[in-house]
C-alpha cells in the first residue's frame, strides 16, 4: 500500500534505511503522552492507519515521506488521540517498572550492575510475585539471600517494596530517560520538571 524506496516486502515498499526508526509518539487527547512507562510509541504503520481512521490528529511529522499510488504523506512523529483515554493510576508490574521504582540499584548493596529481582519472602515460603514482595537485586545478593527469609539471611532492602503510582515512576523516570528521543517529542515530555523541581 505504501512505498518509500526500492525493497518490496509483502506489498509494502520500504527503503533500505528502515522505517523502523520512525515511530510516532502517541499523546492522549490532553496532549500528554498516553503512557510513559513504557513510552507510548507506535510503529509508522499504526500511526498512518490511525490517521486514516481519523482516530488521531498529526501534531508533528518526520521529513520521511511514504507513497501509495494515490497519495503521499510525511510520516507522523507525534500524533494525538481524538478521544481521551483515562490513564491507569498504577503502572503495569513489569521488570522495567520494577527497576525504575528501585532506581536501577540493588536494594541490598546498591550495585547497579547485573540486576535481577528478588522475592523478599521467598516463593518457596509462599511469597508472591507482586509489587510489595519483589525488589531489585544484583545477582550476587539474590544468590546470597537464596530461599531465606530476610531476618534469617539478615538482608533487608533499602526501601520496603511498594506498589508505585504512575507519578512515582514519572518522578524517577526523569533520572533515567529513554535512550532515544526524537526532537519533536521533547515538547510533550518532562514538561512539568521545572514545576515540581
Ligand atoms: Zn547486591
Amino acid at each position: 500500500m505504501f512505498s518509500s524506496g526500492q525493497n518490496r516486502e509483502g506489498g509494502i515498499v520500504i527503503a533500505p534505511a528502515s522505517l523502523e526508526s520512525c515511530p510516532a509518539l502517541v499523546l492522549n487527547a490532553d496532549y500528554r503522552p498516553l503512557s510513559y512507562y513504557p513510552l507510548s510509541l507506535w510503529p509508522w504503520q499504526d500511526s498512518i492507519k490511525a490517521v486514516f481512521l481519523d482516530r488521531v490528529v498529526t501534531v508533528s511529522e518526520y521529513d520521511r515521506v511514504v507513497h501509495s499510488p494515490n497519495f503521499e504523506m510525511r510520516l507522523p512523529s507525534v500524533v494525538c488521540l481524538k478521544a481521551y483515554v483515562r490513564p491507569p493510576r498504577h503502572p503495569a508490574f513489569t521488570r522495567f517498572n520494577l527497576f525504575l521504582r528501585d532506581k536501577f540499584s540493588c536494594q541490598y548493596c546498591g550495585s547497579d550492575s547485573d540486576l535481577t529481582f528478588d522475592h523478599l519472602i521467598p516463593r518457596s515460603r509462599g511469597g508472591q510475585t507482586t509489587w510489595d514482595n519483589v525488589v531489585t537485586a544484583c545477582s550476587t545478593c539474590n544468590l546470597k539471600k537464596g530461599g531465606e527469609m530476610p531476618r534469617v539471611a539478615k538482608m533487608w532492602p533499602a526501601q520496603s517494596p511498594f506498589r508505585p503510582t504512575i507519578g512515582d515512576l514519572h518522578r524517577r523516570g526523569r533520572s533515567f530517560p529513554p535512550n532515544y528521543l526524537h526532537d519533536s517529542w521533547l515538547d510533550f515530555l518532562y514538561w512539568d520538571i521545572e514545576l515540581e523541581a
